[in-house]
């Protein structure tokens, strides 16, 4: 039987052999042209039904840490709807047929999440097809290193702020009037919320937005039976650091400042995300599960 995420292996020396070399991607980038391939748990993410029954919607599936929690929601046992932008289709497309093969519903939903109308929209798309929506994971995100604030366009700031910030409240205001108690809301927040890199000014503000509102609303939403949590990735080996994330002459040290000395894998985050989605973290709200590595965290 292959390896799947309970098998014991040193942290340090797992993955040694995905180097994560010079590289740029134009646009939003694809796994499909990422040198080297990330894990995504295609091969070894294991399902014991954890979320059976379950309705999902993740936003940014079709790639990255969405991209592998959609494999493993669905080995889980839930129907998981994904968005995406529509450049990303050969990536979608991948994701789609990965949930199909673990006998679960797939929804397909391409467009923007800076526009409101569609962030709210994949809501009543995901409730039309499923029947009802129980488990929301706000995961896109835009993330484009400048060195120096006076080349920080006004454009990008609005469209990291849309993309990772307002996408999330529009969408999740959507949600609300479908969520029924039990639902969990799970939104991707970032190492850079409280530890900022200079080169990731308005990423890094948009992620301590995400930290806020999510403590704030786990508050608001806890006597309606609805849990709020967030996930805090560390360095992760995904077309987001290849496409302008990360200065390309970074990527081939990329993630060896971490104390486990490497770059995450997608994988290594499903794990997470299934624990706050499932019954399992009844007792857990408002709060942020760091997979970073090893690096500390306020
Ligand atoms: P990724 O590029 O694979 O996923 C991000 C996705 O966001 C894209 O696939 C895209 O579908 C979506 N997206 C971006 N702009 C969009 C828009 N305008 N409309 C619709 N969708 C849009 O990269 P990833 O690293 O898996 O990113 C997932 C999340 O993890 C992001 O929120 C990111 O900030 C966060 N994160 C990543 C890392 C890392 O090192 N990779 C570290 C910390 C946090
Ligand atoms: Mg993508």
């Amino acid at each position: 039987m292959a390896a799947d995420q309970y098998a014991f292996e040193d942290p340090t020396k797992k993955y040694a052999d995905i180097d994560t070399p010079e590289q740029y991607q134009e646009g939003s980038g694809l796994d499909a042209d990422l040198v080297e391939k990330a894990d995504r748990g295609e091969k070894s993410y294991r399902g014991t039904g954890r979320l059976e029954g379950r309705k999902a919607l993740i936003t940014g599936a079709d790639s990255g840490i969405g991209a592998a929690v959609a494999i493993a929601f669905a080995r889980e046992g839930a129907d998981v709807a994904i968005s995406y932008l529509p450049e990303e289709e050969e990536d979608a497309q991948e994701i789609v047929s990965l949930i199909q093969e673990a006998g679960r519903k797939a929804l397909a939903l391409p467009g923007d999440l800076t526009d409101s109308s569609y962030a709210k929209g994949i809501v009543e798309r995901t409730v039309e097809e499923f029947g009802g929506i129980d488990i929301l994971v706000n995961n896109a995100g835009k993330q484009q290193y400048v060195n120096d604030l006076a080349d920080l366009s006004d454009a990008q700031f609005d469209e990291t702020f849309k993309t990772n910030v307002y996408a999330m409240f529009w969408t999740t205001k959507a949600a609300l009037a479908h969520l029924k108690p039990g639902s969990t809301i799970i939104n991707t927040s970032s190492i850079q919320a409280y530890s900022p890199s200079e080169h990731l000014v308005d990423y890094a503000t948009t992620k301590a937005s995400i930290n806020a509102f999510s403590k704030a609303l786990a508050q608001q939403l806890a006597p309606k039976g609805i849990r709020v949590n967030v996930v805090a990735p560390g360095p992760i080996w995904t077309p987001l650091q290849t496409a302008g994330g990360q200065p390309s002459e970074a990527l081939p040290e990329f993630g060896e400042q971490t104390p486990l000395g490497r770059a995450g894998q997608p994988a290594e985050l499903a794990p997470a995300y299934v624990f706050l989605a499932s019954g399992e973290s009844s007792y857990v709200s408002g709060e942020t599960l760091n997979v970073n590595g090893g690096m500390p965290t306020p």
